[in-house]
């Protein structure tokens, strides 16, 4: 373990600690998301670092955070003060990333379902669109002839090199519903003509996968993306293909503590693949998303009861599907950590015992662990899913109606000059005793009255006037 990742963990088991001292988590919101604000920051600095040890001097990366991964404004805006763009792929996402700030020439839209209106909107606000299908090219061809735009315009492609660990994340397989298949029959002399035939398509996308593809996987695929815009210039005489977007997908490690692969890795990885692509040539665009923000995000539950049936003993707790969906459906493809600690939210000691940790979900598999050796817990302790920052509490599943639950960004509140009545505490200590820890709401717990409205709660006489 570095140090860095050791510090991530102190900086964590300080915000469980003083999450339960300040009643973020309690009885009326049992369930909270945590993020690590000095491991966002982090995360960002390294994926800039990265690229820029192998990029010539001069060349133009735009790293756009993929928003899916966490969508949540005040996140968007902390990381384009860290200089990061946007990758966005609803109305949804761009609506968010307008409200954090982030100017139409930072932002990236992807989609395999633009509508003309979207596609339109992009046009006319000068956001870069990577098209994803040869129908889609053909609206494009219109709405560039009805408008001049300020958007860098280009096509996904899909090097159909097989599939990761995952299925279902796996974008690069043969018959992906992703991007215009390059190696079909006639399919790579199509885009090299769709090109051509095209002075404004000067980009080239590839994104191969994510979460369970291996780095050597997602590299081939910038290769063949590579490859395919050098053909393309070379048709046409010229640099048209002047970017090239490498996509996201860096996996992330979900046993250990341990950041692993690095985006320093990575970069080098790309450098030995396509030795080529670093050259200065080509402005690059990136779309991390789970690697910049899982690492940084802790989902905080309460431990309701605990019981035991069958000799199997069982937490039920406040996090389950809700804010975990893929790992409760698909436990073996996306095992969690899980943290146990107790009701002041001190990590707990004691023999590890099996247990399962249960949701609150009114079904039998809403299991976050099954059979997880844990110290023994009690009703009132806390239970963290770690590594959740990117893709959990910020995709909540509304089963239950079990309301979205606050997010709180957290930060050491040392040096830090406020004045206390009381003496202030040893260095590193809350004057109200405990660690010295800063909180702001990302987003707030949704209430009551919200969940209703969004269940069409004013508009229940309506259904039944009809006849
Ligand atoms: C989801 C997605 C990403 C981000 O993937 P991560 O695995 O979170 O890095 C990037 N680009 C596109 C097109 C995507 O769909």
């Amino acid at each position: 373990m570095g140090p860095e990742s050791a510090s991530a963990r102190e900086r964590r088991e300080a915000a469980v600690r003083a999450a339960v001292r300040d009643g973020l988590i309690g009885a009326r919101h049992p369930v909270i998301g945590l993020l690590d604000v000095r491991g966002v920051r982090t995360a960002a600095a390294a994926l800039r670092a990265a690229f820029e040890e192998v990029t010539a001097p001069g060349t133009e990366v735009l790293h756009a955070f993929a928003v899916k991964a966490a969508s949540l404004v005040p996140v968007l805006r902390l990381l384009a003060g860290e200089g990061l763009g946007c990758e966005v792929a609803s109305p949804g996402e761009l609506a968010l990333a307008r409200a954090a700030g982030v100017a139409p020439g930072r932002t990236v839209l992807d989609s395999p379902a633009k509508t003309d209106a979207e596609l339109r909107e992009a046009l006319a606000l000068g956001i870069a669109v990577n098209a994803d299908s040869r129908q889609e090219l053909a609206r494009l061809d219109a709405l560039v002839r009805s408008a001049p735009t300020a958007s860098v315009l280009g096509v996904r492609v899909n090097p159909q090199l097989g599939a990761g660990s995952i299925g279902a994340m796996s974008t690069a397989t043969e018959t992906s519903k992703f991007g215009v298949a390059m190696r079909d029959e006639g399919a790579r002399a199509w885009l090299v003509r769709a090109f051509a035939e095209r002075p404004w398509l000067t980009r080239m996308h590839a994104h191969v996968g994510s979460q369970g593809c291996p780095p050597e996987l997602m590299a081939e695929g910038v290769r063949a993306a590579y490859e395919l815009a050098e053909e393309v210039n070379r048709a046409v005489g010229g640099q048209q293909v002047r970017t090239l977007d490498i996509g996201g997908g860096l996996p992330v490690n979900f046993a250990s503590e341990e950041v692993t692969p690095t985006f320093r890795e990575y970069a080098r990885l790309l450098d030995v693949t396509v030795p080529a692509l670093f050259d200065g040539r080509y402005g690059l665009v990136t779309e991390f998303g789970r690697s910049l923000l899982a690492k940084s995000g802790t989902v905080l539950a309460r431990v309701e009861y605990t019981k035991s049936a069958g000799g199997r003993r069982i937490a039920v707790t406040h996090a389950g599907a809700q804010v975990a969906a893929r790992t409760v459906f698909a436990p073996a493809a996306w095992p969690l950590r899980v943290a146990a600690f107790d009701a002041l939210g001190r990590p707990k000691e004691g023999a590890p015992v099996p247990q399962d940790v249960a949701g609150p979900c009114c079904f039998a598999g809403d299991l976050v662990a099954a059979d997880r050796p844990l110290p023994l817990l009690e009703p009132g302790d806390h239970v963290a899913l770690l590594d959740t920052g990117a893709y959990y509490f910020s995709n909540h599943f509304a089963y239950n109606s079990l309301p979205r639950p606050g997010v709180y960004g957290y930060a050491s509140a040392e040096g830090r000059t406020e004045t206390f009545t009381d003496a202030p505490g040893e260095s590193g200590e809350h004057p109200g005793g405990g660690p010295n820890v800063r909180f702001v709401p990302v987003r707030r717990p949704q209430s009551l009255g919200e969940l209703v409205e969004e269940s069409g709660g004013s508009l229940a006489a309506d259904l039944s006037a009809l006849r």
